[in-house]
């Protein structure tokens, strides 16, 4: 989508601090870190939110989504200590890029409520 953050950074036309690579998914730093890790999983096709689960996303792409996920935590060495993963759906969800997004955030003790 030709207007669209997310895409850019996939078209490599915005730089990021890239995490991990695979054929549908990419994972990269967040450029403001709400913990001391807090990476972005996005996938490569442009899809709004995770509304789109409903509506015609790949179920393929659904699975392989949260394989990526846990792939990035094994990464990052969040697998042990734990992390927390959010997807933020439209405004009360407090969402401003509308590529989904799942943050992965952790490397530290998180507060027990959802903030
Ligand atoms: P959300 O509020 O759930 O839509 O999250 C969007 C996230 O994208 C926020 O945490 C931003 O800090 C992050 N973000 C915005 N621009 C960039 C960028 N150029 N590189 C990395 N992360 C970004
Ligand atoms: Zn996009």
């Amino acid at each position: 989508m030709a207007d669209c953050l997310f895409c850019k950074i996939i078209a490599g036309k915005i730089p990021c601090k890239k995490v991990h690579e695979s054929e549908n998914f990419i994972s990269f730093h967040d450029i403001q870190p709400q913990a001391n890790v807090h990476v972005l999983v996005i996938p490569k096709k442009h899809y709004e939110h995770l509304l789109d689960a409903s509506k015609g996303m790949e179920v393929n792409i659904l699975g392989q989504y949260l394989q990526e996920i846990a792939k990035v935590a094994e990464i990052l060495g969040l697998t042990k200590s734990g992390f927390r993963t959010v997807f933020n759906t439209n405004d009360h969800g407090c969402q401003t890029v509308y590529h989904v997004h799942a943050h992965v955030i952790g490397g530290e003790q998180l507060m027990g409520n959802m903030g």
